[in-house]
């Protein structure tokens, strides 16, 4: 069993061409190995065994006749809870959505749906995206693979903890200031933020329109740049999709794996290291630059000044646009609704008021107070104002970075997992998880994470982050391909092979 499901995407899509395994014996070892693991881990929200075993029963009749949709048919993946998927809930990790069933897909999940890949379910997250850690799930923090103490990141740890638990071997996850890269570098996974606009958001409830963004969850470079040429690429149901090509992105992933960077400069970001960054994610994050150096890279190094401020204006402009996306969950449209006690015949706005209350968490109602208040009549420009201009400035320091240098690398997040509930009364403690992800969003330009070893204190899973230029995400992959063959050849296989997460540990089949 074991072997089934800890080889990688591309290995399964390999072993099902060549009739070792059909879809319903991969479908099913996942479905088994989340029954055995999960109740530990709480990454699923909701598993859809029964789907997706009928869509892997369809899968393997395909590929009898000869007609797959995919490279990747047959596969079995687990989406976000944030994505709507019709027949399953969607409850993007709060109360006020229990038990709503979308009554459409989200485009990426129409796209998983046509390229045959078995959808498991749908995974654990903040309520409304909104965290690192997955503890502001209405449903119970999601626990992390290599501690179950610890969480796994968020606001995507349950797509994380899922991918490096071996329960899935794929997963969407979205990244509104790093909840698919933070949970990455916590759980030794590899995910990818794309450009905006390169892949679709419609049918992502919306956090942040302006900075949220779907991609990949995977524990392979290979496997995200599959994934990602899967569900990327135009759509005209999103107004702010990019109506052109993606850049070769497994071809990318292929040639960086011959681990020849010559020519490539790598800009090292002045202001994402030494302060508040753990010792081990450093020493991590400076090997594995070296390594790069070793395979031709040329190392340069750049300032960003303005990244300084990319946490304060983030932590504006999110709530803003975040105030104003859930005014719509009123009561009336949508999930919950509740009658305030002891009035009999309640008023509309004493309906909403009470599901309100009651169906939003605390970090949800802080964002609301904040996000109203920034933009509130003579604060707007004080705040929302100047947040933007915060953003055009981190835009400029992007582009006057990729002058010098063809990528940027810093550490992913500046600690390793820490213990759950050791950040929850500390708001800004936490925020500060995202200070190297961030600066992406604000300017839209693509970032991977990808895993670079343990750090030596704790024994935990510490990533590195690679930035490219709008567009240019095929770069991530051809440094991200090269790194982790170099560091692959060092460990003598996988960071998650030889982690407690694997097959063989926490209680599941071996
Ligand atoms: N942790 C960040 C926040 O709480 C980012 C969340 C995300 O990317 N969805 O806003």
């Amino acid at each position: 069993m074991s072997a089934k499901i800890g080889a990688s995407a591309a290995e399964m899509a390999q072993a099902l061409a060549a009739g070792e395994t059909t879809s319903v014996e991969l479908t099913q070892a996942h479905l088994e190995r989340i029954e055995a693991v999960d109740g530990g881990l709480n990454a699923f929200l909701h598993v859809a065994s029964e789907s997706a075993l009928a869509d892997a029963a369809a899968s393997d009749e395909r590929r009898r006749a000869g007609q797959l949709s995919s490279n990747l048919d047959g596969v079995p993946v687990a989406v976000k809870d944030v994505l709507t998927t019709t027949g399953m809930p969607t409850t993007c990790g709060s109360k006020i959505l229990q038990g709503w069933i979308p009554p459409y897909d989200a485009t990426v999940v129409a796209r998983l749906k046509a390229g045959g890949l078995p959808i498991l379910g749908k995974t654990n997250m903040d309520e409304f995206a909104m965290g690192s850690s997955t503890e502001h799930s209405a449903y119970g923090p999601t626990r992390n693979p290599w501690d179950l103490d610890r969480i796994p990141g968020g606001s995507g740890g349950g797509s994380a903890a899922a991918v490096a638990a071996f329960e899935a071997p794929l997963a969407l996850g979205t990244d509104t200031g790093g909840s698919i890269r933070q949970p990455g570098a916590v759980t030794g996974t590899v995910g990818v933020k794309p450009t905006y606009g390169g892949i679709s958001r419609y049918g992502l409830v919306a956090m942040a329109n302006s900075l949220d963004q779907v991609g990949p969850v995977t524990r392979t470079v290979l496997d995200s740049a599959l994934l990602h040429e899967l569900i990327g690429g135009h759509d005209q149901l999103d107004s702010t999709s990019i109506d052109k090509p993606l850049p070769g992105l497994v071809t990318a992933a292929q040639q960086g794996a011959l681990g020849d960077l010559s020519g490539l400069r790598i800009g090292v970001i002045k202001e994402l290291q030494g302060e508040g960054y753990q010792h081990g994610v450093l020493a991590r994050f400076n090997e594995a630059v070296d390594l790069l150096v070793d395979a031709g890279a040329q190392r340069v190094e750049v300032s960003c000044p303005s990244f300084t401020h990319a946490l304060a204006a983030y932590y504006l402009i999110m709530p803003s646009e975040a105030s104003s996306n859930l005014a719509r969950f009123d009561a009336m449209r949508y999930g919950m609704r509740i009658s305030p006690e002891g009035i009999a015949d309640p008023s509309a706005e004493q309906v909403m008021r009470a599901t309100r209350d009651a169906g939003f968490g605390d970090e949800v109602k802080r964002r609301i107070i904040l996000g109203t208040y920034a933009l509130s009549t003579g604060y707007y420009d004080a705040y929302y104002g100047q947040a933007q201009r915060i953003r055009t400035l981190i835009t400029r320091d992007f582009n006057a970075a990729f002058d010098k240098a063809d990528v940027l690398v810093s550490p992913t997040s500046p600690t390793t997992a820490f213990k759950i509930g050791e950040k929850l009364d500390d708001p800004l403690s936490m925020y500060l998880q995202d200070v190297a992800t961030i600066p992406a969003n604000l300017a839209g330009v693509p970032g991977m994470s990808l895993p670079s070893g343990v750090a030596d204190e704790d024994g935990l899973p510490t990533g590195l982050q690679i930035l490219a230029p709008a567009m240019a995400d095929d770069r991530l992959y051809l440094v991200g391909a090269a790194l982790e063959a170099m560091l692959e050849a060092q460990w003598g296989g996988s960071l998650l092979a030889n982690a407690p997460s694997a097959p063989t540990g926490m209680g599941g089949q071996s």
